[in-house]
């Protein structure tokens, strides 16, 4: 019988999700089918019941979801409680485990691009929000312990550090004072939507005092190279965009459900394709 897979959330129309599960379904032979799901929020809890009473076999979660769905699951894994929020649900034996692949998939793309060691190098992340927290909480786990985070809600930033369970050196900045701080860095991540599409022309931070060897990394991935990557590129950064990260988030989601590693690259390429862009 074919085995049924899917994403849930509101919007959701618009995901790439279906396009890359289905074709690693399809090349591993797996005899899998990967739906999306509209789910508002009033009814998540019935769609969480329904899926398990039909026996879907896994699914991803994206907005508004992920911290919401957390009550509604059987078992949630360490990190994904640490961070406060699940991304991917897998069915073991009509029980469903939630899991956070974003914090990870982001870790594995900026080892991938970045190609140095992180130990030694002070990161300053951009944002507070749902994406920062996966991706803070990450980092200081793996013990890069020099992650300061600006906020335009700097409360929401130190929130976001006393959460995090994992030993950290963290300082927390408004965004004026980071963009003044910014020649102390040597990576910035930008997790806030400021640039993508339609507002394109927005910047989360001027980058005037930025390092001449930084890197700048927006999770971003629509445009493909946000106006802050271009900023970026005009002082001789080395610049990523989110592709990378959602990439590796949906890899370790099929290794989860499948206990296959599908193959990144290919991911990414269904990825610009559908967006009609080349990578930057
Ligand atoms: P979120 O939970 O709503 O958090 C948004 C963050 O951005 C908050 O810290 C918020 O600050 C800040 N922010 C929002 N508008 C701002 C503005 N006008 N000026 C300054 N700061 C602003 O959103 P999220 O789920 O973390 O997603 C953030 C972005 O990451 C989105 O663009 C999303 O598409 C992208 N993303 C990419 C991937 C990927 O795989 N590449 C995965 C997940 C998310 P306050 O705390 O002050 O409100």
């Amino acid at each position: 019988m074919i085995k049924v897979y899917g994403v849930i959330g509101d919007p959701i129309s618009h995901s790439v999700s279906p396009d890359i599960h289905n074709d690693a379904f399809s090349r591993y032979n797996l005899n899998s089918f990967y739906h999306h799901f509209h789910v508002t929020p009033t009814k998540l809890e019935d769609a969480v019941k329904g899926m398990k009473a039909i026996g879907v076999r896994g699914f991803n979660v994206t907005i508004p979801h992920k911290t919401a769905i957390i009550p509604h699951l059987d078992e949630v894994d360490e990190t994904a409680r640490a961070i406060g929020a699940v991304n991917t649900v897998v069915n073991r034996n009509g029980r469903f485990v939630g899991y956070n692949t974003d914090g990870f998939g982001y870790l594995l793309a900026l080892k991938e691009e970045y190609n140095q060691s992180l130990d030694d190098k002070r990161i300053l992340l951009i944002g507070a929000g749902g994406a920062a927290r996966g991706i803070y909480c990450t980092l200081v786990k793996e013990g890069i312990a020099n992650v300061d985070i600006a906020n335009r809600t700097v409360e929401k930033a130190k929130e976001l550090v006393n959460d995090c369970p994992y030993e950290n050196h963290t300082r927390v900045f408004s965004i004026h004072e980071a963009e003044t701080n910014l020649n102390q860095y040597d990576i910035l991540i930008n997790t806030t939507p400021e640039g993508m599409s339609p507002h394109t022309e927005r910047m989360p931070l001027q980058l005037h005092k930025l390092k001449n060897d930084a890197f700048v990394s927006d999770i971003i991935y629509n445009p493909l190279k946000t106006k802050l990557l271009e900023a970026a590129e005009q002082k001789q950064a080395m610049i990523q965009n989110g592709l990378g990260m959602f990439a590796f988030q949906a890899a370790l989601a099929f290794e989860i459900w499948t206990g296959i590693f599908p193959e990144v690259e290919r991911m990414k390429q269904i990825v610009l394709n559908k967006l009609g862009g080349t990578e930057c």
